[in-house]
């Protein structure tokens, strides 16, 4: 097992080109003669310290410099070659000796041209002079690479251990990749990229696809969290995978479908607003905050402010024989608790906090913030100021690159820090301030834990001078519905002080805070909370209802999922049935196939959980952006276009054969709709409906499943009453319809503002599927239009018998068929698909809403309540 939890990382000193020592046109250097390390041919003109430690001699000519870490280690800096000759010329040093310089502060600044002039080569050797007990790692840096000054050059471990790619051993693999997180690299798919590492036994690295201009990219081992998220990785972004091990191709391969695979929108961010306010058009009224939704809501409370102090800890230490087994400790305790608190999360089916509880315990298991602790308990400090220190230069370097995604994580970094100092602290805890029900708490920042804890006191509302939208407290507080403005800047917390005890109004539906408002601006605010309560009240007593039109029309909304666990969720919300169950995400996340029992019991669990509604299982649907690690269908120049969904059967008929066979074992079949992906035509169809024939009589069953076809290729829409004279039903997938009818990539973020199901020709499309199929057999759409506030109320105008939505999203996808006038909105429908374009029906749809009061106006309304 490696260890690399001691090592001593040596940055570079200057931007520049690298140039193994072996290769300085030196013998004094190349033969090692000094020792070991590593040189650069400067671009820059200042030496910075390659890490912490004492100046412990200047040459007299300025051109050398040697530093000594606390851990005795002794670096030698040399200023070009044959510098010695220019007397100190052109060399202006910034230290003297018995300074003591922390990692990146300037050194010496140097005048290059001078020098070149002067010298034989400006090539800068860094040599280790003196490292007894340490062992020099071979250096990850190819001759030529261009580094930034601060990049990682060198790492020291202790001799005796092992670095985590030494110590995995085996074949090599390498994968080249496009990250499709629409979040990028962020700190829950680090964890998990760290687990599927860990899981495979391999070394696994990550690197940015070598720029244009051939630059090498820093990489990062997955081992390290920080090392990880500090690359910066956004969506799009080329990357390659590399892994040492036995089973590298496997990592490399769930590694992939991690990578590949868009996340799912829970709780998901809301539409980022630039100005919140502004965007409305609305000024900000004095005393007024503008701030970004991170969860909306309406809240009327007294503001209280919460400045919790970090846990007091010693500030210098009984040295690294005592202060490092203690920190040892308290990080295993707190690693404890925080598994403890991620299996109590997935008990209570609160994924999304679990996932922030992994992703908290692989972060604190991180080799390079434990080495920056240690290193401080090193240089004198006790264990709890080490690791306060550690982080606090971690979350400076997060937040300084600029990144708001990454700087978002820092509330994360401060919950790791509190929890390892509370460890170390021998003050008794300070516990919860006094925070009254009701309140409008308001904070700096807050950290997840924080979030959990203050949430039980049951705020009306969260103020945060800091934080982002789609940080970890956001996602929290939008799957507990706290209303929460974020980025409300410093003079939050000046406007708690000026407003004691005042009922604040906290308006996270168009961005502000207003901290003292006038009795008339509370009374408008009440009544419209009252209003939205009753709302909600209302779509939630309804929803057990059936969604009848204005008109008379009963339009069944169901749920889609991803198996029994938000089965059980569907059925809580009053959803009418299933209308999607992906299948293929009980083939994901695993080494194999899940097998013909286990495929059984998960199917019986989502009939069981909707109590004899019906329920619509899709067969498995891969290909194109979603893989499986274990079913490598071969590399084509456009997968999307290519062998997917029913298409696959015809190279791997046992996987349909496993999956028919465990859809047959189900009770009772008449509920089960089985239905297949990606049809182009209807022999697709008759095919598996042959099959499902022989296996049904072969296991003597009497009943019979209904089999339907998805509609996500014009072809299948355009041939619709061909497939319909085979199918039991028809469900249409906008969202590969989309795609294929625009021919704008579902994946490419670029378009995706333009791929929109509104546009006129995928209407047409809509409107040809449903009049093929009239008289057949039933249309539903499961794809993501079904919940979009402006195209459910118009696929139920073309005449769509079900919508499948997210299941949090029934009562309100209901509530808004309740208010349609259908046939009212179908006598628009020539106008509305002579349009040109999407831009065009969104906004004529709109107007048209409105004025019918079908939907409330969405320029004024959050996601969430739009449906
Ligand atoms: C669709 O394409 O609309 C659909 C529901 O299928 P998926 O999003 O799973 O491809
Ligand atoms: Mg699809």
């Amino acid at each position: 097992m490696s260890d690399s939890s001691q090592s001593l990382t040596l940055l570079a000193p200057v931007a520049g080109l690298v140039v193994p020592l072996a290769a300085v046109p030196d013998p004094v250097f190349a033969g090692l003669a000094l020792g070991e390390g590593i040189a650069l041919d400067p671009l820059g003109e200042c030496l910075h310290a390659p890490c912490d430690g004492e100046v412990v001699q200047c040459a007299r000519t300025h051109h050398a410099l040697t530093l000594k870490t606390d851990a005795e280690v002794e670096l030698l800096l040399h200023l070009g070659l044959d510098t010695v000759a220019l007397q100190g010329q052109g060399i202006e040093p910034l230290v003297g000796v018995g300074d003591r310089v922390r990692a990146g502060d300037p050194l010496c600044r140097f005048d290059a041209d001078a020098l070149a002039r002067g010298a034989s080569a400006l090539i800068t050797p860094l040599v280790i002079t003196e490292a007894a007990g340490w062992r020099l790692l071979p250096s990850a840096r190819a001759e030529g690479e261009r580094v930034a000054c601060g990049d990682p050059l060198l790492v020291l471990i202790p001799a005796g251990v092992e670095s985590a790619e030494e110590s995995a051993t085996g074949p090599l693999a390498e994968r080249c990749l496009t990250l499709a997180l629409a979040a990028g690299l962020h700190a829950r798919p680090a964890a998990r990229l760290r687990a599927i590492a860990r899981e495979h036994g391999v070394g696994l690295t990550l690197q940015q696809e070598p720029a244009t201009d051939g630059a090498e990219s820093p990489s990062a081992s997955a081992e390290s969290l920080s090392a990880l998220m500090n690359l910066g990785l956004t969506q799009g972004t080329a990357l390659r995978l590399t892994a040492r091990g036995d089973n590298a191709e496997a990592a490399l391969d769930a590694a992939e479908v991690l990578l590949t695979t868009p996340e799912a929108e829970e709780h998901a961010a809301p539409p980022p607003q630039a100005v919140p306010g502004e965007a409305l058009g609305e000024a900000l009224g004095e005393g007024e905050l503008a701030g970004l939704v991170a969860s909306p809501g309406l809240a009327l409370g007294p503001l209280v402010a919460y400045r919790p102090p970090l846990p007091a800890v010693p500030h210098d230490g009984a040295g690294e024989a005592v202060e490092a087994p203690r920190l040892n400790a308290a990080l295993a305790r707190v690693a404890e608790a925080l598994d403890a608190a991620e299996a109590q999360a997935r008990r209570q089916g609160q994924e999304a906090e679990a996932e922030i509880f992994a992703a908290h315990g692989a972060w604190l298991a991180d080799p390079d913030l434990l080495a920056a602790a240690q290193e401080r308990i090193r240089a004198g400090r006790g264990a709890g100021q080490a690791w306060r220190e550690a982080l606090d230069a971690e979350a400076a370097r997060l937040e300084a690159t600029g990144n708001a995604l990454l700087a978002a994580r820092v509330a994360d970094l401060r919950d790791l820090q509190r929890r390892v100092m509370a460890e170390l602290s021998d003050a008794a805890e300070p516990g919860l301030p006094d925070i009254p029900e009701g309140a409008l708490l308001v904070a700096e920042e807050l950290t997840p834990s924080e979030l959990v804890a203050v949430a039980a006191r049951r705020p009306a509302g969260l103020c945060l001078a800091g934080g982002g939208t789609t940080s970890h407290v956001a996602i929290l507080a939008r799957a507990r519905g706290i209303p929460c403005l974020v980025a409300l800047g410093p003079a939050l917390l000046a406007a708690v002080d000026g407003s004691p005890g005042e009922r604040a109004i906290l308006d996270a539906e168009r961005g502000r805070l207003v901290p003292a408002p006038s009795e008339a601006q509370r009374a408008e605010v009440a009544e419209r909370i009252e209003a939205r309560r009753r709302e909600a009240d209302a779509a939630r007593a309804a929803a057990f209802g059936p969604a009848i039109t204005r008109d008379g029309r009963e339009v069944e909304v169901c749920a889609n999922i991803g198996g029994a666990e938000e089965a059980r969720l569907a059925a809580e919300v009053g959803a009418d049935g299933v209308g999607l169950l992906r299948s293929e995400f009980l083939f994901l996340a695993r080494d194999s196939a899940p097998d013909e029992a286990t495929q059984r019991g998960e199917y019986q669990a989502a009939l069981d959980a909707l109590g004899g509604k019906p329920v619509i299982i899709r067969t498995l649907d891969i290909g194109a952006d979603k893989q499986l690690p274990y079913l490598r269908l071969p590399a084509v120049p456009n997968p999307a276009l290519g062998v997917r969904g029913a298409r696959l059967w015809a190279s791997h008929p046992e996987l349909l054969e496993t999956q028919l066979r465990a859809l047959l074992g189900v009770t009772p079949l008449d509920t089960l709709h089985i239905m297949l992906p990606m049809v182009s035509e209807a022999g697709e169809l008759r095919r598996v409906r042959e099959r499902l024939e022989a296996i049904a009589s072969e296991l003597g069953l009497a009943a019979r499943p209904r089999l339907g076809a998805m509609i996500e290729v014009p072809s299948a829409a355009l041939c619709a009453a061909s497939l319909a004279a085979e199918a039991d039903f028809l469900s249409i997938g906008t969202n590969d319809l989309t795609q294929y009818t625009l021919a704008m990539d579902r994946e490419d973020p670029a378009l995706t503002a333009r791929a929109d199901v509104l546009h006129p020709a995928v209407l047409r499309l809509i409107q040809a599927t449903v009049d093929g199929a009239a008289g057949r057999c039933p249309v539903g759409v499961c794809g993501a239009a079904a919940s979009d506030a402006l195209a459910a109320p118009l696929l139920v105008a073309l005449g769509v018998d079900e919508l499948s939505v997210e299941p949090a999203r029934v009562p309100a996808v209901k509530a808004v068929l309740r208010r349609l006038d259908a046939a009212a909105l179908a006598a628009e429908l020539p106008e509305l698909l002579t349009l040109d374009d999407a831009t065009a029906v969104r906004e004529r749809l709109n107007a048209w809403l409105a004025r019918a009061d079908a939907t409330p106006d969405t320029t004024t309304t959050t996601t969430l309540e739009r449906c």
